[in-house]
């Protein structure tokens, strides 16, 4: 399936084959191949165990490879008990597998339209925004690290299988149904993200969306100092409206906002060139040329969708189903999942192969 959504300034590693979809009866069957799936298939394939990864479109179609690469400590709801070495576990699979994904943990600002902190000179909607605090975190390039991640879980023997859909999920026991094939695993990890409640609607409350970004065309070092953005330093803002932002390696600037809510089908439809999500890409490109006069005719390479899955309280799924133990969830992580997702994928071969407790705050339903 190919989304409508625009193209992200992330390259795609091509070289990657995935082999034919078979039946199989894997020690582990994980649902999804964005940060989560991938992170965990390696983690499970390092300790040993046979873990199949499905994908219904390629891995990274999801929100992995259409992200911002903003890496934060913890949650949308804060630093929590189980989700407090996120970018430890980052940095961690980053030098291991020597993934050259441009991390660069220097920290983050919390911007806000108003002082006290540290002025910026940017112009949002007639308020100067500030610098309040600079929180842990710093930013990669998230198609490079995840196939990173992808290549050193097939190294250790893992299996990708892409454009393989799973049509259902029969939690006990626990089989996946796709189209030709069937795979009757040991467990289930469901990292679907977006679509976690096509696939366990009895899941709590998770609202799916796509949320927007744009690129820059890349800016000169005076530019980028003109800006404030000198130092390579992400952003988002902790007031509303809402704006995040970065730099790319190849000095793009990244401004992202917006959100329009659906089931996960009608997500798949949206195209981004329609009229609405195309007004949305409109008003937050003209908001960019706004922000400082030097701004005011930058042109823009890219333009782009993903989707985000937002929990009504913030607060991610990262657990077991109840009734189906051997059925894991993880996902949810609103805007906030880019080290939480890869730290989720270790904290979820843990669960499998020692049996150690998810988190409490993480349950399913
Ligand atoms: C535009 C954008 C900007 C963002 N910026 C940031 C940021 O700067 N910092 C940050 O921390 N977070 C950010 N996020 C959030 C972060 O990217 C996500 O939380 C994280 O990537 C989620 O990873 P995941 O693997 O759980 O989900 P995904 O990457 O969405 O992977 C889920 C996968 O499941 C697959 N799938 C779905 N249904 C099925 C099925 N039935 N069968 C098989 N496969 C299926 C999908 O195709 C998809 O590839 C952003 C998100 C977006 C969209």
């Amino acid at each position: 399936m190919n989304f409508m959504w625009g193209n992200p300034p992330w390259r795609r590693e091509h070289k990657m084959e995935t082999p034919a979809l078979v039946s199989s009866n894997p020690d582990v069957a994980v649902v999804g191949g964005g940060l989560t799936g991938v992170s965990a298939a390696y983690h499970l394939a390092r300790r040993g165990l046979r873990a199949t990864v499905v994908e219904a479109c390629r891995i990274g179609d999801g929100a992995s490879g259409r992200t911002g690469g903003i890496a934060l400590e913890g949650t949308a709801r804060g630093v929590k008990e189980g989700a407090d070495t996120c970018l430890a576990t980052l940095e961690r699979v980053v030098r291991d597998e020597r993934i050259e994904c441009g991390l660069r943990l220097e920290g983050c600002w919390e911007i806000q339209h108003q002082g006290p902190g540290t002025p910026l000179p940017w112009d949002d909607g007639g308020k100067q925004i500030h610098i309040a605090k600079t929180v842990p975190g710093g930013i990669v390039d998230p198609m490079a690290m995840l196939y990173g991640i992808a290549r050193a879980a097939i190294r250790e023997g893992a299996v990708i299988h892409e454009n393989a859909r799973v049509r259902r999920v029969v939690e006990k026991p626990a089989r996946l149904e796709l189209d030709g094939a069937v795979i009757e695993p040991g467990f289930v990890v469901i990292a679907a993200n977006a679509w976690i409640s096509s696939l366990v609607p009895a899941a709590r409350a998770v609202g799916s969306a796509l949320t927007f970004a744009c690129a820059t065309e890349p800016l000169d070092s005076s530019t980028l100092d003109e800006l404030g953005l000198g130092a390579g330093i992400p952003f988002y803002t902790i007031d509303l409206p809402y704006l995040w932002g970065r730099e790319t390696s190849d000095h793009r600037v990244i401004f992202g906002a917006g959100l329009s809510f659906g089931s996960p089908a009608e997500l798949e439809a949206m195209d981004t060139n329609s009229a609405e999500p195309s007004a949305v890409l409109d008003a937050l490109e003209a908001r960019v040329r706004r922000l400082n006069p030097v701004l005011r005719d930058v042109r823009f390479s890219a333009r782009w969708a993903g989707p985000i899955a937002i929990p009504e309280d913030f607060t991610p799924i990262l657990g077991r189903l109840p009734e189906a133990p051997n059925v894991l969830v993880a996902g949810g992580y609103s805007g906030h999942g880019v080290a939480l997702s890869v730290h989720a994928g270790a904290l979820i071969a843990r669960a499998i192969i020692d049996g150690t407790p998810l988190p409490a705050w993480g349950s399913v339903l």
